[in-house]
């Protein structure tokens, strides 16, 4: 499959702009233009509103049991088209063709779960207090959805959103990130040959702002969802607020690393610093602040910069490649700025710490060395292949400094006692705790953060209930 010009999908139709505008695509591991994407106005996104608005009226009418019946018709064609789906995947966001794959599959793995769950979705009767009554509660699909994507994981973040509003009910108009548009249209593309009926889901692209100003406002739309910056996240979740609509809010985080001096240290060096640098550290849950109790530093910190400095970095399309490029020259210049940081407050770079090449956007895998509290890496969230290590003397500091920043979304750690396995679980502010292994967000599990991290969850039965209505409703036969 060679790289498409990506078009907009309105009513179950592929169709250019109506102004025929489009904006250029790049290859991150050579910064060569790829192909391009439609760039919706206004006059397209009135056409997605409408074709939403009829969507939901047939899908919130068709069982759950046919709902299901499609979606896992999808998930099977996803399965299907996985090894031509990653190569866009690869092309245009840079990671690894493995990682993409495996992000693929995991997306139908994710598409047959919610196609299950959506058939439990119940409401109740609840006891009248009289013997003529009756008192019901009902579930509803929320109605149209908008849904802001990110591009770190370009199927992902939609299958998540697009799952679970298809599962209740709901259509959705997904604006993916234009920076990765290809491989979330062939996800799309799955459901409608699947028989997705016109209208359920649009897929549009253009300006970010143009379009959530537009959408998030509009009386059709009725939740939205964002994944993306705790900066933008505010501003979505202000607009939504001031009309009144549901929001999920999957934002940034800055995950804590908590190494205990009991902890297995071969385990944690390999747990670890395989997520670390899994899609070059673009990765919202990516480990990014390493709280070690002293005694333990010197076996870590060699066991994980001797992992950094072998990562075979390289083209993602490449064999044996284990990290690509970062997917944006934003990042590249973000990663130089938190080194130069960094070392200017007096942290040793122990690894990487540099620009590799000089064309695409590859970085080193980097291992930062005590920078101190204040320092850019131990505030904002690194998004790229860096790691921060700092020396703790007790778990009770590595919770406190763990539990400093706004962020919560997601934490580890390492420890061999039940009893420190027990304080983290109830003292770490974070939406999810991972102990003595990698993040395993399945489709089960809620996935979700507190604090400036957002609110919501993307797995497990809470994902639904997101996009549900609650109506009660009592009867009194006279
Ligand atoms: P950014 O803040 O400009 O954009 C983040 C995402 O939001 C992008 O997908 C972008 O298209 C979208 N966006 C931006 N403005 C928008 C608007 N007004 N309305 C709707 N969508 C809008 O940052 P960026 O340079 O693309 O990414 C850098 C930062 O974003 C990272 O440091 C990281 O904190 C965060 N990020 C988080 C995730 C995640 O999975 N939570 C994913 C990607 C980026």
């Amino acid at each position: 499959m060679t790289y498409p010009h990506v078009q907009l999908l309105i009513d179950n139709e592929w169709r250019p702009a109506r102004s025929n505008a489009t904006l250029p695509v790049h290859n991150p591991a050579d910064g060569s233009v790829i192909g391009s994407v439609a760039r919706a106005g206004i006059a397209d996104l009135d056409d997605a509103l409408a074709a939403a608005a009829k969507g939901f009226a047939t899908w919130r009418n068709t069982p759950a049991l046919d709902r299901s019946k499609t979606m896992r018709a999808a998930a099977v064609l996803l399965r299907e088209r996985a090894d031509a789906i990653a190569r866009l995947m690869t092309l245009e966001q840079g990671k690894p063709l493995a990682e993409s794959k495996g992000e693929i599959i995991m997306a139908a793995d994710i598409i047959e779960w919610f196609a299950d769950e959506g058939r439990r979705v119940y409401g109740r009767l609840v006891s009248p207090r009289a013997l003529n009554q009756q008192q019901m509660v009902l579930k509803e699909p929320v109605g149209p959805v908008a849904a802001f994507t990110p591009w770190n994981f370009p199927i992902n973040q939609v299958v998540r959103k697009l799952s679970a509003a298809l599962a209740t009910g709901c259509s959705m108009i997904v604006k993916a990130a234009e920076e990765t548009p290809a491989s979330p249209a062939e996800l799309i593309r799955v459901f409608v040959d699947a028989g997705l009926p016109a209208g359920v889901v649009g897929l549009v692209y253009g300006d970010p702002a143009e379009i959530s100003n537009y959408l998030i406002p509009h009386p059709v739309i009725r939740k939205i969802t964002f994944t993306g910056s705790t900066p933008v996240g505010k501003q979505l979740a202000a607009l939504a607020g001031s009309h009144m609509k549901r929001a999920t809010m999957e934002l940034g985080g800055h995950a804590p690393v908590i190494v205990a001096a009991d902890a297995h240290i071969a385990n944690a060096v390999k747990v670890i610093a395989g997520a670390k640098f899994r899609n070059a550290g673009q990765v919202c849950i990516s480990p990014t602040r390493f709280l070690v109790e002293e005694s333990v530093r010197e076996e870590f910190v060699a066991g994980f910069v001797a992992y950094a400095k072998g990562v075979k970095v390289g083209s993602g399309l490449e064999a044996g490649t284990q990290m690509g490029p970062l997917a944006n020259p934003r990042r590249l210049s973000a990663m130089q700025q938190i080194t130069e940081d960094a070392i200017a407050r007096g942290a040793t770079v122990a690894a990487g710490g540099e620009r590799l090449g000089s064309s695409g956007n590859f970085f080193a895998p980097t291992v930062l060395l005590d920078a101190p509290l204040d320092s850019a890496v131990f505030n904002s969230e690194p998004f790229g292949p860096m790691a921060a290590v700092r020396s703790v003397k007790n778990i009770d500091e590595a919770i406190a400094e763990a539990n400093r920043l706004p962020f919560g979304l997601s934490a580890y750690a390492f420890t061999s006692s039940i009893k420190t396995a027990h304080q983290l679980s109830t003292q770490m502010q974070t939406g999810m705790l991972w102990i003595n292994q990698p993040a395993a967000p399945w489709a089960e599990l809620p996935f979700g953060g507190v604090k400036d991290s957002g609110y919501g969850s993307e797995g497990g039965p809470e994902a639904l209930e997101a996009y549900l209505n609650t109506k009660t409703v009592a009867i009194t036969s006279i």
